[in-house]
């Protein structure tokens, strides 16, 4: 058995939940000591401060964040987060889980993520416009098509991307839309892109019931998180014959033996400000309940450190489809893989909204449209090309599949950096 045993941890934190992971691939890989340098100091860390003027008359000063972790295979990429837990830990490990993520499904990126620590559900409108012009303004020169592009992430979706997209434009002179993806369609946004990391847990979580030998026409699955990920997911597998028995949001989970109607939910969402609150046609259950629920496929889809090592052995899901980052901390890994639990790691499965993120980038750039029978096909070869390769490499290495993704990564990125080696 070549699998090193992550040390203890003291506490949850997503950024030592990683490292923990990647020192586990990083030793298994033996590459040199001058690389693990290389690749855990974040090449870029910027804070900004930024006034806003609130509704009220007020001035109210949030803090900005952008970290670029690599630019080894490419521009940086990564989404912005409006959280009210947003730190500069969190941002640290979400960066640098975008350079393994790219370097996992092989698109010619680099890893960043940027982060305000807001309630964006107590701000209006036009707060959260003024908010994001004013990160846009700070960022001007780290963001760029062809240096750090940006996209939507928890808190934030295509208006953002709109204001963002608008305002660098503004600044330059000319309309550039690719500097950031997930736009609205008329932007410059690309077919496909909001469906896309909830289709590619779809494509994950088929690919490995393959592998189980589970049906997904015989199987249910429980979803957490009912946002852009978690309910396109759900909907997505339920397309595909399984049978999804609970979802949940920050009002809680709600659980119907029968199968939600994921459609029924999304509709009642999109009139309910958003928010599960009161859906009829379910039972709620707390959260950690639908964690532990008797179903064969668990999707995390919310945000980090979910399932931990409080609550990880009342888990019964065969398999775990990672649709957040992060949503299991490093303590729980032990736990679940004496349990024999199949997980599909965050930077392979959540992988797909990136990916349609690129060919959003690639037809701005050519100023040209594909369809979205072109876009799903190619998203979806993508994702069960990086399904397979970290499959494979879990079976030749005996390691989990988490491991073997962060194995696969750390190399491609390490032999991209011996032909380039500087920047
Ligand atoms: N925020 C998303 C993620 O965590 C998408 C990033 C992107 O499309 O650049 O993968």
């Amino acid at each position: 058995m070549t699998y090193i045993e992550p040390a203890p941890l003291q506490k949850e934190n997503p950024l030592e939940s990683m490292m923990q992971r990647f020192d586990v691939a990083f030793k298994l890989l033996n590459i040199s000591p001058e690389m693990y340098d290389i690749l855990m100091v974040p090449r870029k860390q910027v804070v900004v401060g930024l006034p806003v003027t609130m509704d009220d008359g007020s001035v109210r000063v949030f803090e900005g964040i952008r970290v670029v972790h690599s630019t080894i295979l490419g521009p940086s990429k990564g989404g912005i987060r409006f959280d009210p837990d947003v730190n500069m830990d969190e941002v640290k490990a979400l960066a640098a889980w975008m350079t393994w993520k790219c370097a996992v499904v092989d698109i010619p990126y680099g890893g960043a993520k940027g982060g305000i620590r807001c309630n964006p559900r107590e701000m209006s409108k036009g707060e959260i416009e003024r908010l994001m012009r004013a990160y846009t303004g700070a960022m001007l020169d780290v963001f760029g098509p062809d240096r750090d592009i940006p996209a939507p992430d928890m808190g934030t979706g295509e208006n953002e991307m709109a204001w963002l997209m608008d305002e660098y434009s503004k600044a330059y002179g000319m309309t550039v839309n690719a500097v950031v993806t997930g736009k609205p369609l008329v932007l410059g946004g690309s077919l496909g892109r909001k469906e896309a990391t909830g289709r590619g847990v779809m494509v994950s979580a088929i690919s490995a019931m393959e592998k189980l030998r589970i049906n997904p026409y015989r199987a249910t699955a429980a979803v957490q998180g009912f946002g852009n990920v978690g309910s396109h997911a759900a909907s997505l597998l339920h397309e595909r014959g399984v049978k999804v028995v609970a979802i949940s949001d920050v009002t809680g989970a709600y659980y119907n033996e029968k199968g939600i109607d994921i459609q029924k939910a999304m509709e009642y969402r999109e009139k309910n400000k958003g928010l599960l609150e009161g859906f009829a046609d379910a039972t709620k259950i707390s959260n950690d309940e639908l964690l532990t629920l008797p179903v064969d496929l668990l999707v995390p889809a919310a945000k980090e450190d979910v399932i931990t090592e409080d609550n990880a052995a009342g888990i019964q899901a065969k398999l775990i489809v990672e649709g957040a980052n992060g949503p299991t901390s490093a303590s729980a890994d032990e736990i679940i893989n004496e349990k024999g639990i199949l997980v599909v790691p965050d930077i392979l499965a959540n992988a797909g909204g990136v990916t349609v993120s690129y060919f959003e980038w690639v037809q701005n750039r050519i100023g040209y449209k594909w369809t979205l029978d072109r876009i799903n096909r190619r998203s979806d070869r993508i994702m069960k090309d990086a399904f397979d390769r970290v499959y494979q490499i879990s079976q030749e290495y005996k390691v989990p599949m988490r491991i073997a993704a962060y194995m696969v990564a750390i190399k491609k990125v390490a032999d991209t950096y011996k032909f380039r080696g500087g920047y």
